[in-house]
């Protein structure tokens, strides 16, 4: 494993990091081998988040007692001052320490989270005193939304970015990373695996091994897709056109269904919440069909609201047929809620 520096926060991270989302449907003991193997091999990089569930308390108790081996990172999606500061102290008690290398604001995407995080005496304050109090070493942001990363880039309040990067969700290297890269900001990418939709690893790590300073942070759910990446990293890297005809392959297939998650949909006149309920698909094939439905309820209800008016459809880039895509996603929703209550009983 090599190891590379994180923009300017000066933080040594290996050169894949580990995004704890796919832990949430292990055990805590199958959770703990996995993340165990993880450091083992030279992953020092672990990113979490405080909607992940249990992820955090996983992580907190795989690596008691190796703290000063790893780089920590975890997230708050809350927009006020008293939700922020009690998910970051949730945080460092789950996760059995008493610092974080880097805490995110979590999905910055519309102007109004923005808005919010940069009110007087807010969220963006209080996690600067927590970073004076020694609580935080860096801040990042995490966003699915390109216009409002880069502004966020260019505010400089943050020293490091993370935001989608794959073969597939190419459009960060064009503006975002170069921007970030003048202004010495970390590269953190998300979803490697196309948010679970790429099953071929050889190929994703391959485009993004082309990217030697953007981290990929990798979901792994078992030793075995541990030590496939990790092993991956040890070869040379070189693309061959079969790679790219794969890549092509993956693009043509996921092309007219792949939400990248932009928020350009929102808002619904009826209140549905498009984007987290157009991930239902990905979100049930990480977090597994009873956990998903539980955690998804809240967006997923409001999908019953739609009246399939199209307004969402003309905003959407992609021209995703999401009206069609929410039924579909809803009826994989019941299915799994059902089926969780049939078993609770
Ligand atoms: S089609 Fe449905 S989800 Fe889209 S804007 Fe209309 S009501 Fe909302
Ligand atoms: S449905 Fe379209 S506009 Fe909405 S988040 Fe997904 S890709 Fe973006």
């Amino acid at each position: 494993m090599r190891y590379r520096i994180l923009g300017k926060t000066g933080l040594e991270v290996s050169e894949v990091g580990f995004g704890c989302i796919p832990i949430i449907r292990l055990s805590m003991d199958e959770a703990i081998l996995v993340l165990r193997r993880a450091q083992e091999r030279g992953i020092t990089l672990f990113d979490t988040a405080n909607v992940y569930l249990d992820s955090e308390e996983k992580i907190g108790r795989a690596f008691q007692g190796l703290r000063q081996q790893l780089v920590l990172a975890s997230k708050s999606m809350k927009r006020d001052r008293q939700g922020v500061e009690g998910d970051l102290d949730k945080s460092l008690r789950l996760l059995k320490t008493d610092y974080l290398d880097l805490y995110q604001f979590h999905q910055v995407s519309q102007e109004a989270d923005f808005q919010a995080l940069t009110a007087p005496d807010g969220p963006l304050e209080a996690v600067l005193r927590a970073r004076e109090a020694g609580k935080i070493r860096h801040l990042g942001v995490t966003s699915h939304n390109l216009e409002m990363a880069v502004r966020l880039v260019k505010t400089d309040l943050f020293s490091v970015v993370q935001f989608p990067f794959n073969f597939i969700e190419t459009a960060a290297g064009s503006e975002l990373h170069p921007l970030a890269r003048e202004r010495g900001l970390g590269l953190l990418a998300m979803k490697p695996f196309c948010g679970g939709q790429v099953d071929n690893a050889q190929v994703a790590f391959k485009f993004l091994r082309q990217f030697p300073d953007v981290i990929p942070l990798a979901g792994f759910d078992s030793v075995a897709g541990v030590d496939e990446v990790v092993d991956l990293y040890q070869t040379d890297n070189q693309v061959t056109e079969e790679d790219l005809a794969a890549m092509e392959r993956y693009r043509v297939e996921l092309g007219d269904r792949f939400c990248r998650r932009c928020e350009y949909c929102q808002p619904c006149p009826q209140g549905v919440i498009i984007t987290p309920a157009m991930l239902y698909g990905i979100v049930a094939h990480r977090m597994g069909p009873a956990k998903a439905a539980g955690f998804s309820a809240k967006f997923m209800e409001t999908v019953r609201q739609c009246e399939e008016c199209g307004e969402c459809v003309d905003r959407c880039p992609y021209n995703l047929p999401i009206p069609e895509m929410l039924k579909e996603y809803l009826a994989l929703y019941d299915q799994h809620r059902l089926a969780g209550k049939e078993e609770s009983e």
